[in-house]
């Protein structure tokens, strides 16, 4: 048997597996996202108990054999069990939404602390926020940044250096002045307020969150979200959050 590693996590997803076990996937702080083989784990009164409910962060002591991928939990010690979140179906919506962003943008055994910080806040906020759409919206608007995709807002035309902003392009992640908007597609043209808006999500965490974004927003960062970091749009589709 190899060394046990100790790491902390957020169960993303969990299957049954075989008789009485469970196969769960988990992002880590230091080692990205893990399959976790946890084996009689279905088992009444199994010491993994409740513990691999989607949402749980938790310290999880893991060991893995040189010719599997597949780790196996050995214990794990429940930090914040999140239950809340898995109780009212708008709330356990989100939680879904999250999760399964997260899952699409974290290749296996790849950590991304930023990204792991950024869940752990959005998760923090999510039961007393009741604006589900706009939570995930900002998640999705940050994981971009996170994952290398960091939208232009300063500056004017990025293929001419105008300073004209007539459209913001989800192509070119920036502005584009009146001549290079034609023939693009997916334009949003935004007023003075929106614009201070998007920029102003830079600053904000996720607690700051205390109203609804502008619906061209939402519209905007999920297209976003889709174009550059590839996400289907079964994930990013509005009603599963009324
Ligand atoms: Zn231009």
């Amino acid at each position: 048997m190899s060394q046990l590693t100790r790491c902390e996590g957020v169960v993303l997803r969990s299957r049954r597996f075989m008789e009485s076990s469970k196969i769960s996937t988990i992002f880590t702080k230091n080692l990205g996202r893990l399959d976790l083989l946890a084996r009689g784990a279905r088992k009444p009164g199994s010491r993994f108990g409740a513990a691999l409910e989607p949402g749980t962060e938790a310290e999880f002591i893991v060991y893995s054999r040189e010719d599997s991928s597949l780790w196996t939990l050995s214990a794990i010690d429940i930090l914040k069990s999140n239950q809340n979140l898995r109780e009212n179906l708008p709330v356990f919506r989100t939680l879904a939404a999250v999760l399964n962003t997260t899952y699409a943008l974290s290749p296996p055994g790849q950590a991304n602390l930023g990204l792991y910080n950024l869940l752990l806040a959005v998760l923090n906020s999510m039961y007393h926020n009741t604006f589900w759409e706009s939570l995930y919206s900002f998640y999705l608007w940050r994981a971009a940044v996170l994952s290398g995709y960091a939208p232009s807002l300063d500056r004017g035309c990025l293929l001419c250096g105008s300073h004209e902003k007539t459209g913001f392009s989800i192509a070119h992640g920036g502005f584009l002045c009146s001549q290079h908007l034609q023939g693009e597609v997916d334009i949003f043209k935004l007023n003075d307020k929106e614009l201070h808006f998007l920029k102003q999500l830079k600053h904000s965490s996720a607690s700051d969150i205390d109203s609804e974004f502008p619906s061209i927003l939402i519209k905007l960062i999920k297209k976003y979200a889709s174009y550059h970091l590839h996400l289907k749009s079964s994930l990013l589709a509005s009603k599963g959050f009324k």
